[in-house]
């Protein structure tokens, strides 16, 4: 059974950051990487304005736990984990995710973590290691696993490149432009056509 390995903002979940800030309506929020391409920097900033807004971890969570995944990601999911194992690969936090896992189903969940104080303040936050999607796909490989993996940016392209199939889903066109050897989907159902075209191409046992 091939394993198939999905980013989660921007493929199943909306990104988290962007919707958090336009529920507090917090604007200084908005800013991603695309802004401050230092994600260290990036993050500072966001857990600055998070301290001065005094928004504890549990603030950020009941924020989160009203939003929801994209229109039919937990039946994309259910469909797909009949047939595949599964495993999302994300840059995100635990923390943050927990409350969209909930309403997934709880898949699997790679991720990075943040670090808080016992007061619920988030003090700093933890990467679990320098590109950690390439690197899963690596471990997987070494486990003897053929990978489908499937993601909407540039913090993907490396997982895709690593991976024995890779796809955009939902990109944008800079993206994909930039990155044209990948197919790219924009539903859910073509996205399923293509993992299970790919993973019979894989497993095609040869003449
Ligand atoms: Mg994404």
């Amino acid at each position: 059974m091939d394993l198939v390995c999905l980013d989660l903002e921007g493929v199943l979940i909306p990104e988290i950051w962007i919707a958090f800030a336009e529920k507090t309506g917090i604007e200084s929020l908005m800013a991603t990487t695309r802004d401050i391409p230092d994600y260290d920097v990036l993050m500072k900033q966001r857990l600055d304005i998070l301290a001065e807004h005094k928004l504890k971890l549990a603030d950020i969570q009941s924020v989160i736990s009203t939003l929801e995944p994209m229109e039919g990601a937990l039946e994309f999911l259910d469909s797909l984990r009949a047939r595949y194992q599964l495993i999302i690969l994300s840059d995100t936090f635990y923390e943050f995710g927990k409350p969209f896992m909930a309403q997934l189903n709880w898949p699997t969940l790679f991720c990075h973590k943040l670090i808080i104080d016992q007061d619920g303040v988030i003090k700093d936050y933890q990467l679990r290691q320098p590109d950690p999607k390439k690197k899963s796909i690596q471990a997987f490989h070494n486990l003897n696993y053929k990978v489908i993996a499937a993601g909407d940016s540039y913090n993907d392209t490396s997982m895709l490149e690593e991976a024995d199939a890779g796809f955009l889903f939902r990109a944008p066109d800079n993206v994909i432009a930039e990155f044209p050897q990948y197919p790219t989907a924009k539903t859910y159902s073509e996205l399923s056509i293509l993992i299970d075209s790919a993973s019979s191409d894989l497993n095609r046992s040869p003449i």
